[in-house]
C-alpha cells in the first residue's frame, strides 16, 4: 500500500464511503499505467472517475478542504506519471461526462467526450473544422487544456466558451477569446480549473467530403506515427524558433541521431523521432532520462532549447511540461 500515514487512510476511508454513496468505486493504489497511453506510472492513492458534475465538485471541494493533492486527467495521453505515483486523489473525466448536443453549427459537448467522437459526429452532422482532431487518443477536455491538434490547426480557433469548475466547486464560463489560446497553450494549463464543457463553432459543410477527408487523416497518421507501441504523441514541441531555423522536432531529433536511442525500455522511435516509445516496462525516469540527453545535443550542437509538449505528473499531482521536470 502506497499511500500508508494515518492522515492518508483517513481521508481515503472517508472518499471510500463518499464515493459508495453515488455507487462509484474509488480505487486504491491503482496503478496510473493503466490510465495513460504510455503504460508508465505508479499507484495513485486513489482514482475516481465521477459519474456527473455535482460529484466532481464535492471531490474538489473535499480534496481543497483536506489539503488533499489532486489531478484532474482525461484519456492521459499527453501525460507521463511519476514512477512513484500520486500521493493524493487523481480524478478521470471521462466516458461517463460525454454528452454532446447539436444546435445547427454549434456543438455543446461535455469535456470527457473523446476527441475523435466528437469529430466524427460533425462529421456526420455535415459540419466542418474538426476533421483535424480525429485519430486524436484525448478527451476534448484534455484537448482544451493542450489546445492541440494537427495539420498546423487547433481546437482553439472553433471555441466559442469553456464552461469550468474551481477547487472550491464554483462555475464559471469563459469566452473563447479569453481562454489564452496559443500554439499548444491555453491558461488552463497555469489555473487549477477542471473543464466540464465546450461550446463550438463550425463551419457547413458536406459529410460526403468531410468524412473521406477524415479517413484520409486518420491513414496519414496511421503511416507516420508508431501507433503500435505505448507512447504520448510528439514529445517535444515545433516552436516557431526550432521550425524557422532548424525544421521539426521529429526532423531535428534524427539529425541528432537519436532514432532508435533507448534507455530500459523507453526508446527513440525509428519511425517518428519525436515520438518516445514503451517497448516494454520503460519506467518514467527511463523517458526523462531520453529527453534530457536530446536536450542538451539540441543544446550543443544548435544553441537551441527545445521545450516539451508532454506533461509530467509529480507524486505531489502538480503538472507540468518534461522539461522542467528534469
Ligand atoms: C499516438 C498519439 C498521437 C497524438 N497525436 C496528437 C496530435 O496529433 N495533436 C495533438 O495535439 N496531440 C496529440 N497527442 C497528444 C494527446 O492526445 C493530446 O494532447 C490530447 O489532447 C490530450 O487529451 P487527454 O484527454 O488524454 O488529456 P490528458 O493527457 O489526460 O491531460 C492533459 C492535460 O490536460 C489536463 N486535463 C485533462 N482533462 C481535463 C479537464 N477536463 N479539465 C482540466 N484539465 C484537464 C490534465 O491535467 C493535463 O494537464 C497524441 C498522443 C498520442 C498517444
Amino acid at each position: 500500500m502506497s499511500g500508508g500515514s494515518s492522515t492518508t487512510v483517513r481521508w481515503r476511508g472517508a472518499l471510500i464511503t463518499m464515493c459508495a454513496q453515488w455507487g462509484l468505486e474509488a480505487l486504491t493504489d491503482e496503478p496510473l499505467s493503466r490510465h495513460c497511453t504510455w503504460r508508465i506510472g505508479g499507484p495513485a492513492d486513489v482514482l475516481i472517475e465521477p459519474t456527473s458534475w455535482a460529484q466532481l465538485a464535492a471531490l474538489l471541494r473535499y480534496a481543497e478542504e483536506n489539503g488533499i493533492p489532486a489531478v484532474a486527467i482525461g484519456k492521459g495521453s499527453n501525460l507521463l506519471f511519476d514512477d512513484c505515483g500520486v500521493r493524493g486523489v487523481v480524478i478521470v473525466i471521462g466516458r461517463h461526462l460525454a454528452r454532446l448536443e447539436i444546435d445547427g453549427s454549434t456543438i455543446q459537448a461535455e469535456a470527457g467526450i473523446s476527441a475523435s467522437r466528437l469529430a466524427r459526429t460533425a462529421g456526420l452532422a455535415g459540419l466542418a473544422g474538426l476533421e483535424h482532431i480525429v485519430g486524436i487518443p484525448g478527451t476534448l477536455g484534455g484537448l482544451v487544456v493542450m489546445n492541440g491538434g494537427s495539420l498546423r490547426k487547433a481546437i482553439g480557433n472553433a471555441i466559442v466558451r469553456v464552461q469550468t469548475i474551481n477547487r472550491r466547486g464554483e462555475q464559471r464560463i469563459l469566452r473563447g477569446d479569453e481562454c489564452e489560446f496559443a500554439y499548444r497553450r491555453s491558461r488552463f494549463q497555469q489555473e487549477d480549473a477542471i473543464i466540464t464543457e465546450v461550446t463550438l463553432k463550425l463551419a457547413a459543410g458536406d459529410k460526403a467530403q468531410v468524412l473521406p477527408q477524415m479517413r484520409e487523416i486518420l491513414r496519414e497518421r496511421r503511416r507516420r506515427f508508431p501507433m503500435t507501441l505505448p507512447s504520448c504523441g510528439s514529445v517535444f514541441k515545433g516552436d516557431v524558433e526550432l521550425l524557422r531555423r532548424f525544421g521539426p522536432p521529429g526532423a531535428v531529433i534524427e539529425s541528432l541521431g537519436f532514432k532508435g536511442t533507448r534507455i530500459g525500455d523507453a526508446v527513440v522511435s525509428s519511425l517518428h523521432a519525436n515520438f518516445i516509445v514503451n517497448v516494454g516496462a520503460a519506467h518514467a525516469r527511463d523517458v526523462l532520462e531520453l529527453v534530457r540527453l536530446i536536450r542538451r545535443r539540441a543544446f550543443d550542437r544548435l544553441g537551441h532549447t527545445m521545450t516539451c509538449e508532454a506533461k509530467y505528473v509529480a507524486p505531489n499531482a502538480r503538472v507540468r511540461p518534461l522539461d522542467e521536470a528534469l
